[in-house]
């Protein structure tokens, strides 16, 4: 069932949203060759705290996983896609880092990701980096009204396509509110002008996760969680929070 929020709820959303927002810049800011990815944990954790924020990843325990989820951000590293546990292997020159973030204020619950690199970058991450932004982009344009999911779903697929790269077989965005995965889904591929309508008062969070080799697929790595592209290239993923509105698609988890 999908929850249409009233525009209190958004409000509320959007304060949610904020505190994803500042964590996500404050990780980025410290993130660095030698940083820890426990340190950016800690980093969000601190915002969180702050902000009086509860954290949405912590505890985490859905039913294919053994292990309920350990930290407030998923830090994902070349190769792994998403839902990375961070440790304490220090970041390396040249190192493409996806950040996933959620925050829970006021019973409602933001969620985004960033994708950066640290020191050196590699042209060809920064070309995967920028399409993963354009595909979030593609995606939030066409979030609005009139709409179907798979208009959405249409447009962050042809942008990663367009350039070559995968998609994460499986996985995609979501609608979110109170819990962190409601309905629906939303994929990173599909047909334009099929699934459900776009009405105002829906919340997604819109995710592309590209792989740089162009296939699709990845595996799980023995921790449970870590999700790796299988031909061990390297991957980026971009997320926001968005409120489909009359007015127009609006970024819960903008700065
Ligand atoms: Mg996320
Ligand atoms: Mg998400």
């Amino acid at each position: 069932m999908v929850e249409i929020k009233t525009d209190t709820s958004l409000q509320a959303m959007r304060e949610a949203g904020r505190v994803v927002a500042h964590a996500l810049a404050a990780v980025r800011e410290q993130a660095a060759p030698g940083v820890t990815l426990v340190e950016l944990d800690r980093i969000a954790r601190a915002v969180l705290d702050e902000a009086g924020a509860g954290s949405p990843f912590l505890g985490y325990h859905p039913d294919w996983t053994p292990v309920p989820f350990p930290a407030v951000v998923c830090a994902s590293v070349n190769d792994a896609i998403v839902h990375g546990i961070p440790d304490d292997r220090p970041l390396a020159d040249g190192d493409l880092v996806s950040v996933d973030c959620g925050a829970t204020l006021g019973g409602w619950v933001g969620d985004a990701a960033v994708s950066f690199t640290v020191g050196r970058a590699r042209a060809e991450d920064t070309r995967l980096i920028d399409t993963a932004y354009a595909a979030l982009e593609a995606g939030i344009g066409a979030a609005v009204v009139g709409n179907r999911i798979g208009d959405i779903a249409h447009a962050v697929g042809r942008v990663c396509r367009r350039a070559g790269y995968g998609i994460a077989d499986g996985f995609g965005g979501h609608g979110i509110g109170r819990s962190m995965h409601e309905d629906p889904g939303v994929p990173n591929e599909g047909r334009p002008g099929r699934g459900m309508p776009l009405r105002h008062g829906m919340v997604i969070a819109i995710e592309p996760m590209l792989i740089a080799g162009g296939g699709d697929h990845h595996y799980t790595a023995a921790d449970g969680w870590t999700v790796r592209t299988l031909d061990g290239s390297r991957a980026a993923h971009t997320e926001h929070t968005v409120a489909i509105t009359d007015d127009g698609p609006r970024i819960l988890t903008a700065l």
